[in-house]
């Protein structure tokens, strides 16, 4: 294969040892449960939306809130921490630090350097 894929592996994401923790995912902007969408039971599902009702409806759109706005862990319902990077046009992260806390403590360290795709984070530029 030509392709290089060195810099797409998925994110490894920390165990949520809470229980019944693997049977939900949660609204990006409140942290509520969102029914019926268990992450176990339908592995291959197409993610439509990661927010509630409510939620998409305040923030105009059904996956991410509106830039500026704090963000929940899709994965865990905890809040994100926010990091923003450098640069002229820096982006602004969102990143859960009980599911990626290696990411979150890189960020914290202002190290945004290493080249990396990102599965289930939230990425949102300010200058949208
Ligand atoms: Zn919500
Ligand atoms: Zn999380």
């Amino acid at each position: 294969m030509p392709y290089n894929r060195a810099h797409r592996e998925p994110e490894v994401f920390a165990v949520d040892t809470r229980p019944g923790a693997d049977g939900f995912v949660y609204c990006k902007g409140c942290g509520a449960e969102l029914e019926g969408r268990g992450r176990v039971s339908q592995p291959r599902a197409r993610v439509s939306f990661m927010m509630c009702e409510s939620c998409r409806e305040i923030h105009g759109h059904d996956l991410m809130p509106m830039p500026g706005s704090p963000t929940f862990c899709y994965r865990c319902g905890g809040k994100d921490e926010v990091f923003v990077g450098s640069g002229i046009a820096p982006i602004t992260y969102h990143v859960c630090p009980r599911c990626v806390p290696e990411r979150a403590a890189r960020y914290r360290a202002h190290d945004f350097e290493t080249p990396e795709r990102v599965v289930e984070e939230t990425k949102q530029a300010e200058t949208a």
